[in-house]
């Protein structure tokens, strides 16, 4: 994972880039203490499933003052940090077996051990096979009131129907390039770096809706000292650059070879 993307990751609800119909209503409803059980993120990959799931748990847990999370607390630092002990996040994919599941049925049981929620962020969950899909249904069926899933998906149409009967679907959309181009600038500013609005604009729309992607190629560009001009950024892709293209189009429309 790219520096410039952990510095980046959101602390707060108002740093989440886009995703209005999702983070306001989760917002409310946790500011008045109703947190669901089990959710279902689904949408595009990066586009901040992952972030919102981590902002559940920290708002869930978080010691500071309002509003929360506070992004300071000593568990607010703890989750940002991946090492929460009441916060796990499991990749489903490599975790898919009835096993696995079972074991975690056994763990979910124990009481969280700082006294807070558990929190299971199940990344990738379509990858569950059928059988641990049956198991985790039955924690879902007497869910424990200190537990709180979360099922990140970028294919939900394979989370069997009864699994997702028990959560609370959100649904996440590609971002805009307007809204990704507009987050870089914030971290190119944050990093004392000078960047092009062109060129912010190009990784944007480049990144096709996903904020990881224009983190990805701004970190790289950054690393390898390259201006963040839109010059630079078609160089650091291999793009044809935009005028040679131009001349290109503009040849094939009159005719000429
Ligand atoms: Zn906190």
């Amino acid at each position: 994972m790219s520096a410039i993307y952990q510095r980046a990751r959101p602390v707060r609800w108002e740093d989440v880039v886009g995703q209005e119909h999702v983070k306001d209503v989760l917002k409310a409803a946790l500011e008045q203490g109703r947190v669901g059980h089990a959710y279902l993120f689904s949408g595009p990959r990066g586009v901040g499933k992952t972030t919102t799931a981590r902002l559940i748990a920290m708002t869930a847990n978080c010691t500071g003052p309002m509003p929360k999370p506070c992004g300071e607390c000593e568990s607010c630092l703890s989750v940002r940090a991946g090492s929460h002990p009441d916060v796990m996040e499991i990749d489903a994919a490599s975790n898919n077996s009835v096993d696995d599941v079972r074991d975690l049925r056994e763990k979910v049981g124990l009481a969280a051990m700082r006294g807070g929620k558990k929190i299971y962020i199940l990344d990738e969950a379509h990858m569950m096979s059928r059988a641990a899909f049956n198991a985790l249904l039955k924690t879902l069926e007497e869910p424990p009131g200190h537990v709180i899933f979360i099922l990140a998906t970028t294919e939900p149409e394979k989370i069997i129907p009864t699994i997702l009967s028990r959560c609370q679907h959100y649904r996440f959309r590609r971002l805009t390039p307007e809204e990704i181009a507009g987050k870089l600038a914030g971290l190119a500013q944050r990093e004392g770096v000078r960047a092009e609005g062109d060129a912010l604009q190009l990784i944007g729309r480049l990144a096709d809706g996903a904020m990881r992607d224009g983190e990805s190629l701004l970190e790289r560009m950054l690393a390898a000292g390259t201006a963040v001009t839109r010059a630079g950024v078609e160089e650091a892709l291999g793009l044809p650059p935009g005028e040679r293209v131009r001349g290109i189009a503009a040849a094939l429309v009159s005719g000429e070879k």
